[in-house]
């Protein structure tokens, strides 16, 4: 396949059409108006690594949810875990504005998640709850225990329901935090990765202009050479994954 005819099916197919999940010139008003929810460990997560995405379903009329294990707690320094998760749950308010989400919070506490039945029937409730057709979280091989967390409990929640929506993993400082990440699905986020950006410089607390999103910028330059655009976003979709939306 050509470049060039490559590209305009990245740029046609738009959103995750090439999962099947949506037809290429979907609209919210055309066609089944779709819940996408974004799983992330801590206010920073959904945005860094999905927000292109995000802003693409959202701008097309779709339901975005921002869903975080933690406040992020332990994330700013000399700050009481009170404090950073006062200041870091307003950072998600605006980033989660910008890109048209929906913010939810998980009650988990950053640096010390943990996995129990009680915290499976936590997260289980939240995903009964909000219905989902599709689902995007941590790819559970990941150098930080939080995202390794919210990957098994959102795994144990598909799996509760009986993997009747679409599972896919997203990554993270790949290489430094997610690592044996091979992509499935790309995402041509070119035209919203302005909005990406401003989403994550929306936690100044995090440093991010400096910080993390030097790192995602490079990451969403170097998936979108391997797609053939100028900035994608990279996914796995799993293999099981109920097609039933269509
Ligand atoms: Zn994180």
């Amino acid at each position: 396949m050509s470049d060039m005819t490559r590209r305009d099916m990245l740029q046609s197919a738009a959103i995750l059409a090439a999962a099947g999940m949506l037809p290429a010139t979907a609209k919210a008003g055309d066609n089944k108006k779709l819940k996408i929810l974004i799983a992330g460990a801590h206010p920073d997560d959904p945005e860094s690594s999905s927000g292109g995405t995000m802003a693409l379903y959202a701008d097309a009329g779709h339901e975005v949810v921002a869903l975080y294990l933690t406040r992020g707690e332990a994330g700013i320094r000399g700050k009481s875990h009170e404090e950073a998760a006062k200041i870091r749950s307003a950072e998600a308010e605006a980033s989660c504005k910008i890109l048209g989400a929906r913010p939810v919070f998980l009650t988990q506490i950053d640096g010390a998640t943990e996995i129990n039945t009680g915290r499976y029937d936590e997260a289980w409730k939240v995903i009964k709850d909000e219905r989902p057709d599709i689902l995007i979280t941590h790819w559970p091989i990941d150098s930080h225990r939080d995202h390794r967390v919210i990957s098994m409990l959102m795994y144990d929640a598909w799996l509760h329901a009986k993997k009747k929506f679409e599972l896919f993993y997203f990554e993270v400082e790949a290489g430094q935090q997610t690592q044996h990440f091979a992509p499935t699905h790309y995402v041509d986020i070119t035209t919203t990765e302005d909005r990406k950006r401003k989403a994550c410089y929306a936690h100044p607390s995090q440093d991010a202009e400096k910080g993390f999103y030097v790192l995602h910028d490079e990451m969403n330059r170097f998936r979108g050479q391997e797609a053939g655009v100028d900035h994608a976003e990279a996914f796995i979709r799993h293999s099981q994954s109920s097609r039933g939306l269509l």
